[in-house]
């Protein structure tokens, strides 16, 4: 389900663009326009909440994602959005 660049292999994200969803790859800026099934299909809530000790990332996968697949995906972007937190400290919603 999840969407790779192309161009650097990154994990491309979703993001809201008028009244559709296209995925962009953070890393290089390459963006995909989804098929019609797939930005139905893509609605993912991340929230990213903060402690003082550690970061616990929180990651809710679209419904149709069996709970592996929900772990597995739990479990990439984790690794992803420290990746990410690191590059872009400040940014928040
Ligand atoms: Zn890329």
């Amino acid at each position: 389900m999840l969407e790779f660049c192309p161009k650097c292999e990154g994990l491309l994200m979703p993001k809201k663009q008028k009244s559709k969803t296209v995925f962009y790859c953070p890393h290089c800026g390459f963006e995909q326009k989804p098929k019609k099934k797939t930005a139905n299909d893509y609605k993912v809530v991340w929230k990213i909440e903060h402690t003082p000790k550690d970061e616990i990332i929180v990651v809710e996968g679209p419904k149709k994602l069996g709970k592996k697949d929900k772990e597995l995906m739990k479990e990439e972007m984790e690794d992803y959005y420290r990746s990410m937190l690191e590059f872009y400290p400040e940014e928040g919603d």
